[in-house]
C-alpha cells in the first residue's frame, strides 16, 4: 500500500490539525488519542512516511526505529505508568483494523486494563 500523504496524522504532522502534543523529536511526535481507551492514551507515530508496523519496520533506518522505541518508553516513564503498567498495540491493516494508515503506537494506561484477549 502507497503512502497516502493526507492521511490524518500527516495533517497533524504539518500542523494542519490541532493536537494535543505530549512529546517531539527529530524522528518521532506523540499526542493524546482524540477518542481516549484509558485515562493514558497516546499515539507515537515516526515523523516519516511510513503506512503501518510491517513499512515502518521494513524501510526505516535504524536510527528511527531505536528513536520510536526510546519515545514510548520515555513518554511512559514522563507519564508515570511505567511501574503500575501499560499496553502498547499497532494495528496493521485490515485483519487488525487499522484506520488510520501512517505507523502509529497506541500507548495505554493509568488503570487496569483487563485482560487483552
Ligand atoms: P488505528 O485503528 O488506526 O490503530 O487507530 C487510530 C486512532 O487514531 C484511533 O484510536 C482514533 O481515536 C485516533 N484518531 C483518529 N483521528 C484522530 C484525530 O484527528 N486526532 C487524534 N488525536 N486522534 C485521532
Amino acid at each position: 500500500m502507497a503512502y497516502d500523504s493526507n492521511n490524518i496524522f500527516a495533517k497533524i504532522l504539518r500542523g494542519e490539525i490541532p493536537c494535543t502534543k505530549v512529546f517531539e523529536n527529530e524522528h518521532v511526535f506523540a499526542f493524546n488519542d482524540i477518542a481516549p481507551k484509558a485515562p493514558v492514551h497516546v499515539l507515537i507515530i515516526p515523523k516519516g512516511a511510513y503506512v503501518s508496523f510491517a513499512d515502518f519496520s521494513a524501510k526505516a533506518t535504524a536510527e528511527e526505529i531505536v528513536a520510536l522505541n526510546r519515545a514510548v518508553g520515555e513518554i511512559a516513564r514522563e507519564k508515570g505508568i511505567d511501574v503500575t503498567g501499560y499496553r502498547l498495540l499497532a494495528n496493521h491493516a485490515e485483519h487488525a483494523r487499522q484506520d488510520v494508515p501512517h505507523y502509529h503506537v497506541h500507548l495505554l494506561g493509568g488503570v487496569d486494563l483487563g485482560p487483552c484477549f
